[in-house]
């Protein structure tokens, strides 16, 4: 099959572009979409791409720092106010794989990818859409369309105010470049050693990366303590629907789940001699 490659100067042409042809896709770095041409994918002969410097771009802007959908995990590996991201830049694939994969396209990525999109989430994620319309990722990844027309321009996410605020832990059988079993992000900002505005993630637990806002209520407002993380554990399977998938059953998911995430948070309160 030949493919026709559109290039499009800004995202608002490009979607046109897609709005018009249904076997038109949408390409970013193409560790997916290339893989699907060259095993005979059928559902698609275009694929189109944005000539516009703002998808490649890294911004900051005060609290937040603003990515271009384009950017590649490589890309944030090198830029110095995107390090508070690279252990979830780092843990996707193997280096090959992080010059091409892009930010934008791991918002799209099936289950048990999206690792990087876990961590987007937890850090107050918001996606900016190829008509200027912004939406906060979580909700954007419940809705995620699969007609193939949006366009996700630029993603921002909240600057955790401190190196020990923000945590990743990404749980694959194959170290150091496996497949997600499962992924946790959380930002655990404190006050007065109380925590505030608590976000925890998960990625490979649910159909698309998810906030697991049941683990938030029961971490907010309290210290991080061996009996808030207990409590938080308690619930972590309110906000999961583990699936079955070629790296780990939805049952063995389940299991392992509060042992990961207990293990996340009592690395994050500092405090492992109570346990
Ligand atoms: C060997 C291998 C290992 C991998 N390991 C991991 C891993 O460890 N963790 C992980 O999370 N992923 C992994 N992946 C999956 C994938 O590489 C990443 O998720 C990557 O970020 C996808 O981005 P991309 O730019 O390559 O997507 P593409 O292949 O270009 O596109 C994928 C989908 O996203 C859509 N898309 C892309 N960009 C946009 C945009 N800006 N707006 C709207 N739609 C868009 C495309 O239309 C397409 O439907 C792996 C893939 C391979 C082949």
């Amino acid at each position: 099959m030949s493919i026709t490659s559109v290039i499009c100067p800004s995202a608002s042409d490009a979607a046109r572009v897609l709005a018009s042809n249904n076997r038109a896709r949408f390409f970013g770095g193409g560790t997916l979409l290339m893989r699907s041409i060259n095993e005979g994918d059928q559902s698609f002969d275009t694929i189109v791409r944005i000539n516009d410097p703002i998808m490649m771009q890294i911004q900051n802007a005060g609290r937040q720092l603003i990515i271009g959908a384009g950017v590649t995990m490589s890309g944030l590996l090198s830029n110095r106010d995107a390090q508070f991201l690279a252990s979830a830049a780092r843990s996707v694939g193997g280096p090959a794989i992080r010059n091409m994969a892009t930010v934008g396209g791991n918002l799209f990525a099936p289950s048990p990818y999206g690792d990087f999109t876990t961590a987007l989430i937890a850090l107050d994620g918001i996606a900016t859409l190829a008509d200027g319309s912004t939406v906060p990722l979580a909700d954007f990844l419940l809705k995620r369309k699969n007609d193939h027309t949006s366009i996700v321009t630029q993603i921002s996410v909240n600057r955790p105010n401190s190196a020990d605020e923000f945590h990743f832990l990404k749980v694959s059988r194959v170290k150091p470049k496996g497949i997600a079993v499962m992924t946790f992000a959380a930002c655990l900002p404190r006050q007065g050693g109380r925590l505030q505005n608590v976000r925890v993630a998960a990625g490979a637990m649910a159909p698309t990366p998810v906030r697991m806002v049941s683990v938030e209520q029961a971490l907010e407002g309290q210290g991080l303590d061996a009996g808030t993380i207990e409590a938080a554990v308690g619930v972590v399977s309110h906000d999961l629907a583990a699936p079955t998938d070629a790296i780990a059953t939805s049952w063995y998911r389940a299991e392992v789940a509060p042992v990961h995430l207990r293990r996340l948070l009592i690395g994050a309160s500092g405090h492992t001699g109570g346990y």
